[in-house]
């Protein structure tokens, strides 16, 4: 069986200035200079990059975007392209997170143009998928995922696919304080493995990482990443103190 390196990305969504990323990266660097177990990364708003890509320099954390739009440049006011995010130092980039699914409107196929755009640029995409509660309730986790897996990554080839993660996020669980439990999480991330080795293959489905998210904390981390299929883990809320985030990442 194919090992995956732990991956831990904190995403700030709409919170912190420059000044307080920098201050962030400053005390949280320190924390987790020694964690080499795995990948570290921090995604904050546009309007933070820079701050912290200065700040991180000679870290082993890494930087991603929260979003990003497909077209190269054009007149799109208030959105951002992959190419401006490469030169703001990312590596990776969020894709089709709950938020901007449901707040902004956000379609599987806006997904795809948007996963694909980044490749070709460059940028490694992590990929959300989940479900709502009432979608739960109704049965219709293992559909929405399954829509959402081959809206958001139809047709990539082999090399593309190797360079997506993925991250199952319940919606119900994001910034709700509920945390999916490690046996409900896995159920899920097994699904989306299967879904891999459908369209990409055994290999393919083998190194693919899938991280969960959903209101993970210091004393929830342990339990979900003690499950075979769950590869590291999205962090919203607990990422915004270096304390809370650098106890996730440094859990073992
Ligand atoms: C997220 O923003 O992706 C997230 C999972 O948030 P939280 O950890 O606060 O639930």
């Amino acid at each position: 069986m194919a090992t995956r390196r732990p991956f831990f990305a904190g995403n700030w969504k709409m919170f912190k200035t420059g000044g307080q990323a920098a201050e962030f990266v400053r005390d949280f660097a320190p924390l987790v200079k020694n964690s080499d177990h795995c990948d570290i990364v921090l995604a904050p708003p546009f309007t933070a990059l820079e701050a912290v890509r200065t700040a991180m320099e000679g870290t082993n954390i890494e930087l991603a975007a929260q979003n990003v739009h497909w077209e190269k440049e054009g007149a799109e006011t208030g959105e951002v392209s992959g190419s401006m995010l490469v030169a703001a130092g990312c590596r990776y980039v969020i894709i089709g997170h709950s938020e901007r699914r449901h707040h902004f409107g956000e379609s599987d196929e806006a997904v795809h143009k948007k996963v694909k755009a980044s490749l070709e640029e460059g940028l490694l995409p992590i990929v959300c998928v989940g479900e709502t509660l009432s979608e739960r309730e109704s049965d219709e986790t293992q559909k929405i995922l399954e829509r959402q897996f081959n809206g958001g990554l139809a047709g990539l080839t082999p090399s593309e696919f190797s360079r997506i993660i993925i991250a199952y996020e319940p919606v119900w669980a994001i910034g709700t304080g509920k945390t999916a439990t490690p046996e409900t999480a896995e159920e899920a991330h097994a699904l989306l493995r299967g879904l891999t080795r459908k369209a990409q293959g055994e290999p393919m489905a083998e190194r693919l990482r899938i991280l969960y998210g959903g209101s993970v904390k210091p004393d929830s981390v342990s339990g979900l990443m003690a499950q075979v299929d769950i590869d590291g883990a999205l962090v919203g809320g607990a990422s915004l103190k270096p304390d809370s985030f650098a106890a996730i990442v440094n859990h073992r």
